[in-house]
């Protein structure tokens, strides 16, 4: 008989923080009596994440020996494969106020009822310096990633987390999809072998090509776009979704493609981010993953090729999943269809390639790229909402 899931959670068990739906209140009576501590946009999604279990084994955040290990060697200190410290942030004042405390609720920034419950294992210094290198690869204040370290507290708190309430959420609701969820999802439709496709952009015909190269070669596609912070520029989740939505109304056959969104928010560190995009996605369920050049990248801090590099540092069955490796990739009007430098032989004349600040510009002048370039009814979208928000 077939085993019902492919590919196990990482480290074994998918993890559930949420407390059972009978004693809520109660936990909700007792958290309002406890120290609160206030936590930002991007905690509350790795909240939201580790109470799903998409960082499974994780069970809360993490303490100083996870925490160093990680940095030096990539793995938690049980050995698993793990590249980004998932933190609570602490200031001095915070600190100083909730002491010894054995409990702490957190509250979400916009909001006065506990979501959660931490039973505080230690508290610790931050080490900016070795998390911005360990993670980031650099320290240079100007990278998302690192101005984001130099605003956290110089505090982290660690502790096993319960959850009463997952943040709330005023859209994209039947989206939502837990990795116990889309696991089922994929046992519904029959799929063994899922590829997951990260991302925070318009899906226009390149990455379109490569996640039906990936699909001639699997069961399904999980179109898994991240909807946590990012940066001020990169195109909101709502767009994104239409753009999705009409997508695969248009040009993905039903039964194998889905979209489900990525609670996660942008770290913006690049190969290590990758690592950590794959594993959670395997903790979704997914046995494969689409990795790209510059995968998670921002400006000129990564190597083109590091984000694909990284897993030649890994067992492959330590990590489990299977990173499927790509190349940029366009439409070439010799060849008459979408290629990439691995199957094309011509030249930038025949290849219709576009910057994004060239696609940007066309855009906001309310003129669609070329068909070759982007799904007129993705343009139509990314155009629409160019002008109502200059209007
Ligand atoms: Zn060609």
């Amino acid at each position: 008989m077939l085993d019902p899931d492919p590919i196990a959670p990482h480290g074994g068990t998918l993890v559930d923080l949420l407390v059972p739906e009978g004693e809520r209140d109660r936990a909700r009576e007792e958290a309002r009596n406890l120290p609160k501590l206030t936590v930002n946009e991007r905690e509350l999604s790795d909240l939201e994440m580790l109470a799903v279990g998409a960082l499974s084994p994780l069970t809360g955040f993490l303490g100083e020996k996870d925490y160093r290990s990680i940095l030096d060697t990539m793995h938690l200190s049980d050995g698993l494969p793990w590249t980004i410290p998932v933190t609570l942030s602490l200031t001095e004042e915070d600190l100083k106020r909730i002491g010894g405390a054995d409990q702490v609720a957190l509250v979400p920034a916009d909001g006065a009822e506990p979501l959660a419950v931490v039973a505080v294992e230690e508290t610790f210094r931050r080490d900016r310096e070795g998390e911005a290198n360990g993670v980031f690869g650099t320290t240079d204040a100007e990278h998302p990633g690192v101005k984001a370290l130099h605003a956290a507290g110089d505090y982290c708190l660690a502790g096993t987390v319960r959850v009463i309430d997952l943040p709330p959420h005023g859209d994209f609701l039947q989206y939502r999809l837990t990795p116990a969820q889309t696991r089922e999802e994929f046992r519904k439709r029959d799929w063994r072998r899922v590829v997951g496709f990260q991302t925070r952009n318009p899906v226009h015909r390149a990455h379109e090509y490569l996640q039906k190269c990936a699909m001639e070669i699997v069961d399904g596609l999980l179109l898994h776009p991240l909807v946590g912070q990012t940066k001020g520029d990169d195109v909101p989740a709502d767009v994104r979704m239409r753009c999705y939505e009409v997508l695969f109304e248009n040009y993905y056959p039903k039964d194998r493609a889905m979209v489900s969104v990525f609670p996660a928010a942008m770290r913006y560190a690049g190969p290590k981010e990758a690592i950590w995009h794959a594993i959670a996605r395997k903790n979704y369920g997914c046995t494969h993953f689409i990795v790209g050049r510059d995968h998670a990248g921002v400006g000129s801090y990564y190597g083109t090729y590091d984000a694909q590099k990284i897993f030649e540092e890994f067992e492959p069955e330590e990590l489990g999943i299977t990173p499927l490796f790509f190349e940029h990739s366009f439409y070439c009007t010799e060849c008459e269809g979408m290629g990439s430098p691995k199957t094309c032989p011509h030249g930038d004349e025949e290849r219709v390639i576009l910057s994004g600040t060239k696609v940007r510009e066309m855009l906001r002048a309310g003129q669609k790229p070329p068909p070759e370039f982007s799904r007129p009814e993705v343009a139509q979208i990314l155009i629409d909402a160019m002008r109502d928000s200059a209007s």
